[in-house]
């Protein structure tokens, strides 16, 4: 059986679009699965083409020519869904838009298979015989004219979007959006050339021929320049005017797009780092890649490589496809100097807050101490005495307990201030001081009261207690021999004991009852104790 060089051709052009379908078949990008249909309708077309230079019946031959159909009439309305989708204008593939665009190919389509009935599309389909064939010979019905004014429109607004997108984009895609638009416009010229009956050889219509031109140029762009791996938005304006840096890697970590924020950033030209590996690169720019390019979203800092006293936040952002799977991420740097400079001035004048409270607060303390202690002998002061009294005998009167007070008065301390100085007087006064401390218990308190004179607050015990307590402190007194120079000084001393509420109910009374027991003493030629209990008769 002898094979018609056009033949050839056909199969050829049938064949490569064919393989550029399944090589389409296997990427996941915008417009994928439509790209697929489209390479096939063109393979349908042009294989069905095919059998008119074949040796067959008329019957097969108008059989052969309906299948052509197929493809004819869908393929200029999968090229405009198609570049839509490629510029990711889906919202216009609207179920509705989808159904008005099926509604002119498929009438075509009724109309062409019906026409033995109406002969609107062709007015008459004759075979003749040339070369030794069976061939057909068409006289074009209206339908015709109509479905191939419907069919450059559609391709024309196709060609719109193509190019519109492809301005939109940066020079990356544009080469790519090149090969589809070249791709196209070859087999649609050559169309045009058929319609105006150019026809050089032998009735041939270079279009179903065009196509494997377009099938090559269509797999060079799906495999080569990979087109539509990674989505075009991320290359709009905003992000070549934004202020961040912008990366985006391949899913093998190649850099396929960078803007100029980050070409200033880093200051390096895109050409040096687009095909680079993310991994190489971070490492140049001291970074760590391995936990930014394994997981999800992360994030790191990192100082500008030549400019180290900048800083910028660093967020990696994975990409998926239609598909839900990883082709790629998206890495954004942004300048955060001022930011981090803010932060440091805040934590610093943060931490001299935090000193100056802490100063504050030990001078505070300090100033509370030096306001209720006695500077000589360290005990509380008078005024001390008379803001606890009032509280613990309000505390006392609440909880119905007996608070007693020793008055303790220094015998003839005058003599000693006279006879060895008021240095040795000091000196004796703070020893006394000392013995008072260690005698007084959790929950009492010692305080100077005047000069030489000492008062012991005993929250809850009863004169008794207080009478005992009051005996062992006067034995550790008077057993008090403090050295002075050479000299050895001690001293007896007066005690007087009351106690709230039975010998007084205010502070002033139950002092003043103390006072007086140790008047008492004083009258009675001192050394000793007395409670104010012993000073009026009882029951008398
Ligand atoms: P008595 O109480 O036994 O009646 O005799 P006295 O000599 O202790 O009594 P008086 O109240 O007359 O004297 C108290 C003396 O205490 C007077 C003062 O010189 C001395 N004095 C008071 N405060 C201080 C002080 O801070 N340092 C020294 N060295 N002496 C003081
Ligand atoms: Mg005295
Ligand atoms: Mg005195």
């Amino acid at each position: 059986m002898q094979i018609h060089p056009f033949a050839i051709y056909l199969i050829l052009s049938a064949l490569i679009t064919l393989a550029a379908s399944l090589l389409a078949w296997q990427r996941s990008m915008p417009g994928s699965v439509t790209l697929r249909w489209l390479l096939m309708s063109m393979t349908i077309w042009s294989g069905a083409y095919a059998a008119r230079w074949f040796d067959l019946s008329f019957d097969a031959k108008l059989f052969s020519f309906n299948l052509m159909y197929i493809g004819i009439l869908v393929m200029p309305t999968l090229f405009l869904i198609f570049t839509l989708r490629l510029a990711r204008n889906d919202h216009w593939l609207s179920p509705r838009n989808l159904l008005l665009l099926a509604i002119e190919p498929s009438l075509s389509l009724l109309l062409m298979w019906t026409n033995g009935f109406h002969h609107w599309y062709y007015t008459s389909i004759q075979p003749v015989a040339q070369g030794g064939l069976v061939m057909l010979e068409f006289v074009r019905g209206p339908w015709y004219l109509v479905n191939t004014l419907y069919s450059y429109a559609v391709i024309l607004l196709a060609l719109t979007v193509m190019f519109l997108s492809a301005l939109r984009l940066g020079p990356l895609f544009r080469s790519q959006y090149r090969l589809i638009i070249i791709g196209s416009i070859i087999p649609w010229a050559s169309s045009i050339f058929n319609e105006l009956n150019f026809t050089v050889l032998q009735g041939l219509d270079l279009t179903p021929v065009a196509f494997g031109i377009s099938g090559i140029l269509f797999a060079f762009a799906v495999l080569r320049v990979r087109f539509m791996q990674l989505i075009p938005v991320a290359r709009s304006h905003l992000i070549d005017n934004m202020q961040d840096g912008v990366l985006v890697l391949d899913e093998r970590h190649h850099i396929v797009d960078c803007n100029p924020a980050l070409e200033r950033l880093m200051g390096e030209p895109s050409r040096t780092l687009i095909g680079r590996n993310a991994f190489d690169l971070f490492s140049q720019w001291l970074i760590q890649p391995d936990e930014l390019l394994h997981g999800l979203e992360t994030g790191t800092e990192m100082r500008i490589p030549n400019a180290p006293s900048r800083y910028l936040d660093l967020r990696v952002t994975p990409l998926f496809d239609a598909y839900n799977q990883l082709n790629g991420r998206l890495i954004v740097f942004r300048d955060v100097t001022e930011r981090k400079e803010v932060e440091r001035k805040l934590r610093n004048a943060n931490s001299r807050l935090q000193t100056q409270l802490i100063e504050i607060g030990v001078l505070q303390s300090q100033l509370r101490e030096q306001a209720i202690r006695d500077p000589l002998t360290n005990l509380f002061n008078r005024r001390y005495l008379e803001e606890t009294l009032d509280r613990e005998l309000a505390r006392a009167a609440r909880e119905r307990y007996a608070v007693c007070v020793m008055m303790i008065d220094i015998d003839h301390f005058k003599q000693v201030n006279d006879t060895y100085g008021h240095e040795a007087g000091d000196v004796m006064l703070k020893s006394i001081a000392e013995t008072l401390t260690l005698h007084t218990r959790r929950g009492d308190f010692a305080c100077r009261f005047g000069g030489e004179e000492f008062v012991i607050v005993m929250p809850n015990i009863n004169t008794d207690i207080a009478y005992d307590r009051a005996e062992a402190l006067r034995e550790s007194l008077n057993s008090l021999h403090v050295s002075y120079g050479r000299f050895s000084l001690s001293a007896t001393f007066s005690i007087g004991i009351a106690c709230y509420p039975a010998n007084g109910e205010t502070r002033e009374t139950v002092l003043r009852a103390a006072d007086k027991a140790m008047y008492a003493v004083k009258r009675s030629g001192r050394d000793d104790i007395r409670s104010f209990d012993d000073l009026t008769p009882v029951g008398g």
